[in-house]
């Protein structure tokens, strides 16, 4: 077992029942405190741990660290090393924080310069993304919409349950939870118009996805295998892909999403690593046909991650449209990232690469707009009365994702946005 993983662990920090941030979470994020630069850090409850403070009192002599790497903006350099070493700082942390530690519990000058509350900080971009891939794994997702765009007979195009079929998205325009984002505005023709149209998206929705972040590849040239793919991914984030869908619709012929999806992508600010998720893991469904030998797998590849969609205005306290869950995902995180490099394509430290939208079997688990209003033909009803067939104006959409078994809850935090008016 992982070290940091072990049930039976207490802190000397205090954590709430039912937090996201156990001491077996141990995500790791980036903050910072007024106008000082920003920092590193790890959480437990609502106690920040600075983990640049840390290194620089030495707390990390006894693993291979570059100097200073956890003094950065984001945690680019720690993601460049391997997972041998962010097991390793994951379980010195989970030691010194160990109810039965006194080393840094008893040195009160030390925990002055370590600890924050959660209150006191700023949550900044973890990481800086390089490259940003988007895949589109959830079948009943691919099913959905592919009946509405196409044909429900043939919903599923012919090479969907052969490749983990993706996209390049864009990496710039990936944005921290509690930055807000203005409606984009592009072309779109409605079926009922002869010549498109200019002006703000009609139907603005929100993708419900994971993304996970990756450590660095191998050289250009080189893939990495299924097996392997588990050692170059560091942990996963809530991901809100926000879409255009008039505007997607009408562009995405011949060559796939390109503005309609490009304006903004919201992440939640702390990464729970996949040791963390390991105790998780769960049964995919069963492949069938069966895949190419590049995309075989063995083992538990699913991750049971809990996730939940929701929707809140100035006057509407938050209202739950939709629960999902990550394991209904068809395509795993493994196979994902054997598919994409099985072509010699590089993969660095900080890229991401999003699930696609995540829907399970039944309305109550669809996770985007398009889905839950199945294209704006059934308008969804919001607790306040209103309805919805896309996002409004002044809608705030926050997604949240936990894990829990017998013996612990690990959470994610949420991501957090809300719909401005076009500028
Ligand atoms: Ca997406």
């Amino acid at each position: 077992m992982i070290a940091a993983n072990n049930p039976n662990r207490t802190s000397w920090i205090e954590v709430q029942k039912g937090s996201d941030f156990p001491i077996q979470n141990i995500p790791f994020g980036s903050a910072s405190v007024s106008d000082k630069p920003i920092f590193c850090v790890s959480r437990i409850g609502d106690t920040v741990i600075n983990l640049e403070a840390m290194e620089e009192l030495g707390y990390f002599s006894e693993i291979e660290l570059p100097a200073n790497t956890f003094s950065h903006d984001t945690l680019n350099v720690f993601l460049s090393l391997n997972k041998v070493i962010w097991r390793a700082v994951r379980d010195r942390i989970a030691e010194l924080f160990d109810s039965s530690n006194e080393t840094l519990q008893a040195n009160e000058a030390h925990k002055g310069q370590i600890l924050l509350s959660i209150e006191d900080v700023s949550m900044e971009m973890p990481v800086q993304v390089g490259d940003y891939t988007d895949f589109y794994s959830s079948r009943q997702h691919a099913h959905n919409v592919g009946c509405m765009f196409r044909d429900p007979n043939n919903a599923l195009l012919p090479n969907w349950l052969h490749i983990p079929v993706g996209y390049h998205g864009r990496a710039s325009s990936i944005i921290l939870s509690g930055q807000d984002i203005h409606r984009p505005k592009g072309q779109r023709k409605a079926k009922d118009e002869t010549i498109p149209s200019f002006g703000p998206s009609q139907r603005m929705d929100f993708e419900l996805e994971m993304a996970f972040i990756t450590g660095q590849g191998k050289p250009m040239g080189d893939s990495i295998s299924v097996a392997e793919a588990t050692d170059y991914i560091f942990g996963m984030s809530v991901f809100n892909d926000w879409s255009a869908r008039d505007i997607q619709a009408w562009e995405y012929v011949p060559l796939g999403p390109f503005l309609g999806k490009n304006f903004a992508s919201s992440m939640s600010p702390w990464i729970v690593t996949l040791d963390a998720l390991e105790p998780f893991r769960c049964p995919g469904e069963t492949q069938d046909p069966k895949v190419l030998p590049y995309l075989e797998y063995t083992g538990d590849k699913n991750i049971d991650i809990k996730l939940e969609v929701q929707i809140e205005t100035d006057t509407m306290p938050a209202h739950t449209i939709s629960r999902s869950n990550y394991k209904y995902m068809y395509w795993n995180m493994e196979q994902q990232l054997a598919h994409h490099t099985v072509n010699g394509c590089n993969i660095n430290a900080g890229d991401m690469m999003a699930s696609g939208t995540i829907s399970g079997n039944d309305e109550s688990a669809y996770g985007s707009m398009l889905e839950l209003s199945w294209a704006g033909s059934k308008p969804v009803p919001m607790a306040d009365g209103s309805e919805r067939k896309f996002l409004n104006d002044g809608d705030t959409v926050i997604m949240k994702a936990h894990c829990s078994n017998d013996q612990y809850h690990i959470g994610f935090g949420e991501v957090r946005s809300k719909l401005l008016p076009a500028k």
